[in-house]
């Protein structure tokens, strides 16, 4: 007998309680107040019942101090209710608590090398080998200081980073890639939403609150985050303005203290500091900051500097020689960037400038093929669960690396062209359960064929064949 009573306890611990006014669970509405007859009351609606009265002319009832949750626990609302009110049951069942994944924290133990990061990028980032050395070398550093912590007497700087290359040729990922091998939190923010504060859009400091709550509002992890500020070329100092630039140079400004590492006070989960927002204040010194950008056409201001420093004497060179220099971007140097319409205060927090090359067909083909989580291998995985082969010749590379290089978007392209020819494949195959291998060609890519169609029993003779 008991051990029913436990059993049908132990069930009834599993449910969770409804308020009976708001309809919300316990778990939003807080903790609520039981009444006979298995009713419950959120604190929220007990409150709004009790100002209702008062404001009626039903004074002289006395507000409950609803802290102390225990002294109304015997108020007989079935006085006011009649039994078919009275819901049979209001309890929906708790959600499972999910397991939280061990996360081995950051040490000094535990940091890898920069070779070793390096080559954890590589599995994932194709080329950028420049970028990738770079980055590893500098998140190296700065973790190593940011974790000895004694090296506050030498003060070694903080190696913030500035990437710049063309759209889509792997900045935010090599970033991400990295924070995840580390196991850091990772803001990832856009420039082109922060102005100055008081005007429309974010304050500087919503980039800390996003970090904030990546870290699930821990500050001491934060602390140690890294924070991407992508599409930094659009807050350059506007030529020729007359109006305040609220949304470029002054930006810029309130980015500097953020970036040298100051106090600084943060709106926890909002993108501006209110009246209604809590603050919680947060030391940006051991906080990584990168920053990214295409800056488009900065080519032509590297260009006519380096036609400006060679066009006199022995060293003049022709002047289109670097017309079509698909590299030029890699001599690009502060000056060209102060030229852009970036401060010098600024540039001078980011000391570790790099670029990264445009993705070039091989590339491309590369990036389909190669990357741990390469696009058509979760494709392939995904129709291998319906035991369908799927195969790709090369013709179908090739012709999905021309068709990215003429879009010009980087590799986002390649996941658009995918998915388009991918759609017909993943609708029909699941209908007919006789198809055991599809292969993609050129030709399909192109629009001028279609795919290679094999049935079951052929397509299993012949791995059979291949494996023997
Ligand atoms: P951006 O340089 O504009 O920040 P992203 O890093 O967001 O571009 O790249 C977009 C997507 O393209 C990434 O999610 C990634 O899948 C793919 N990608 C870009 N560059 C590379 C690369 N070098 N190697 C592998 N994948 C890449």
């Amino acid at each position: 007998m008991s051990d029913s009573i436990d059993k049908n306890e132990k069930k009834d611990n599993e449910y969770e309680e409804y308020c009976y006014m708001c309809r919300r669970p316990e778990s939003v509405a807080g903790k609520l107040i039981n009444m006979p007859g298995d009713i419950h009351i959120c604190a929220d609606c007990m409150q709004k019942t009790f100002d209702s009265f008062n404001n009626n002319g039903m004074g002289g009832m006395q507000f409950l101090d609803l802290s102390n949750l225990s002294n109304i626990g015997n108020i007989d609302m079935s006085r006011f209710m009649s039994q078919n009110d009275i819901p049979q049951s209001q309890k929906v069942k708790k959600k499972a608590a999910k397991p939280k994944k061990e996360e081995a924290e950051l040490t000094l133990e535990t940091i890898p090398a920069p070779h070793v990061i390096k080559g954890m990028l590589d599995e994932y980032v194709i080329g950028q080998e420049y970028a990738k050395k770079v980055m590893s070398v500098a998140v190296y550093n700065h973790y190593k200081r940011v974790l000895t912590d004694t090296m506050d007497d030498i003060e070694i700087e903080k190696s913030n980073m500035l990437m710049v290359g063309p759209t889509g040729c792997g900045k935010t990922y090599i970033v991400k890639t990295i924070a995840r091998l580390l196991n850091v939190p990772l803001a990832i923010t856009d420039a082109t939403t922060l102005t100055e504060a008081g005007y429309i859009g974010d304050d500087v400091e919503s980039v800390l609150s996003k970090l904030l709550a990546v870290a699930d509002n821990d500050v001491e992890k934060a602390e140690r985050g890294i924070v991407f500020i992508d599409e930094i070329d659009k807050i350059a100092k506007k030529h020729n303005s007359n109006s305040r630039d609220v949304s470029g140079e002054s930006v810029q400004q309130g980015l500097l203290k953020l970036l040298e590492g100051a106090d600084v006070e943060v709106p926890v989960g909002s993108g501006s500091k209110n009246a209604m927002v809590p603050l919680t204040t947060i030391n940006t010194r051991n906080i990584l900051f990168i920053c990214g950008g295409a800056f488009p056409d900065i080519e032509e201001i590297i260009k006519s500097r380096i036609n400006k420093q060679a066009s006199i004497g022995f060293r003049a060179d022709l002047k289109d020689k670097y017309d079509n220099d698909p590299n030029l971007l890699r001599q690009v140097t502060n000056d060209d960037l102060r030229e852009f319409g970036m401060i010098p205060e600024f540039l001078g927090r980011l000391p570790v400038l790099f670029t990264l090359d445009a993705l070039d067909k091989d590339m491309y083909i590369k990036i389909l093929k190669e990357p741990k989580n390469a696009i058509l291998k979760q494709y392939k995985k995904l129709l291998a669960l319906d035991e369908v082969d799927l195969r790709f010749d090369e013709s179908a590379y090739e012709a999905i690396a021309e068709e990215a290089v003429s879009r010009k978007t980087g590799a986002r392209a390649l996941r658009a062209i995918i998915e388009k020819f991918m759609l017909d494949i993943m609708y029909q195959i699941p209908r007919d359960d006789s198809i055991g291998r599809v292969t993609i060609t050129g030709d399909y890519i192109r629009g001028t064929g279609s795919p290679i169609i094999e049935l079951r029993g052929v397509a299993a003779i012949e791995a059979c064949a291949t494996q023997a």
